[in-house]
Order: C-alpha cells, then structure tokens, then sequence
C-alpha cells in the first residue's frame, strides 16, 4: 500500500465503543480500521491506512462530502442505504458500481421524492445481488431498474403493478438482509 497517496472510501458504519470503522474504499473494496478521529457515517472522505502492532488504522486527510441533507431529511433512507452496503459486500471485496452509487449518493446529497428512494435502493439491492426469494417485480422490470443510472431516477418506466409493488418488495429485502444482519429496523418507512 502506498501511505504517500490517500486513498477515497465511503464510511458504512462506525462503532464508537472499539473506535472501529467499516468504510468502503474505491478500490480495496470493505475495510475495517481503527480510528481516533471523528467523521459522521455516509461521509465520502480520503485517507491513508497504516498498520501497527498489527492493527490496520486510518489517518483521515480530509472530509469531501457529508450528506447532511439527506440525513436531515431523511435518516432511515441514508441508514438502509450504508445498510445494505454493509451486509451486502463481504470484507475485502469491492462492488465498484455500489461504490459508485453510494459515493453519488453522499456528493449529490439531493433529497429525493419517496419514488426516487424507492429506485435507488432497489438498484442498490440488485447490484448487490440481494434478490428477496418472494418476488414482486416481473423479469421486464427488474431489468430496468438494474440497468437504470441513478441520473435518472424519476424517469425510470415501470409497468404500474411493479411499481405499486417495489416498496413491498425493498422492504422485505430489507428485512431479509438488514434486519437480520442485526441491524435495527429503522422504521416501517424508510422514505420518512
Ligand atoms: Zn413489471
């Protein structure tokens, strides 16, 4: 690794109790790493790893994007978005389009209209590969929504039915995959 050049990562989740991180680096993929300073979940930020007495810690360089309007607007979006990320991608691996999306996410920090949180974590569950067994979507659908960019995420067409069915069926991927990650269930809306 060079310590000579910062390397860039999206922060999933932070137990303040071991001072221990989950980030998702650009290109190492999920790490987790000791770190003494402070910077919130969902930031984007860059920094260097170095490893002592065998532990792999974090040195933060600098905060490039906190999506304060989205948790400001709305918390339990942000939370099964980083979420997902978290229980979908195992230590070690890089999911580059989910990186992609999520490092969107932090910089655009646009809020969204319940519809658009609807797409984007369904895209983010299809490019995770966290498929719910019981399927609300038709084969036509869900391949719209996994080809989807999440420029355009109010403009995406669905049939009606699906449509009607996609909060259902990011729900119970989120129960599937989140909730019983241990993770706590937000609320019964995410869009709140
Ligand atoms: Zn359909």
């Amino acid at each position: 690794m060079n310590k000579g050049i910062p390397q860039e990562g999206v922060i999933l989740r932070i137990k303040p109790e071991s001072q221990r991180i989950t980030l998702l680096d650009s290109v190492e993929g999920k790490r987790m790493l000791l770190f003494s300073s402070y910077a919130p979940v969902g930031a984007l930020i860059t920094y260097s790893a170095f490893t002592r007495l065998g532990i792999p810690r974090l040195v933060l360089h600098e905060l490039c994007a906190v999506p304060l309007r989205i948790a400001a607007h709305s918390l339990c979006f942000l939370h099964y978005a980083l979420a997902l990320c978290d229980v979908g991608i195992p230590l070690g691996s890089c999911v580059q389009e989910a990186y992609n999306i999520l490092a969107w996410l932090c910089q655009e920090n646009a809020i969204l209209s319940s519809v658009q949180k609807d797409f984007f974590l369904a895209k983010l569950i299809m490019v995770l590969g966290l498929h719910t067994t019981q399927s609300y979507l038709c084969e036509r659908c869900a391949r719209v929504i996994r080809a989807m960019s999440v420029d355009t995420l109010s403009i995406v067409a669905l049939e009606l039915d699906c449509c009607a069915h996609l909060p259902r069926w990011i729900q119970q991927c989120l129960e599937e995959y989140v909730v019983k990650a241990g993770y706590e269930r937000a609320s019964d809306k995410y869009a709140g």
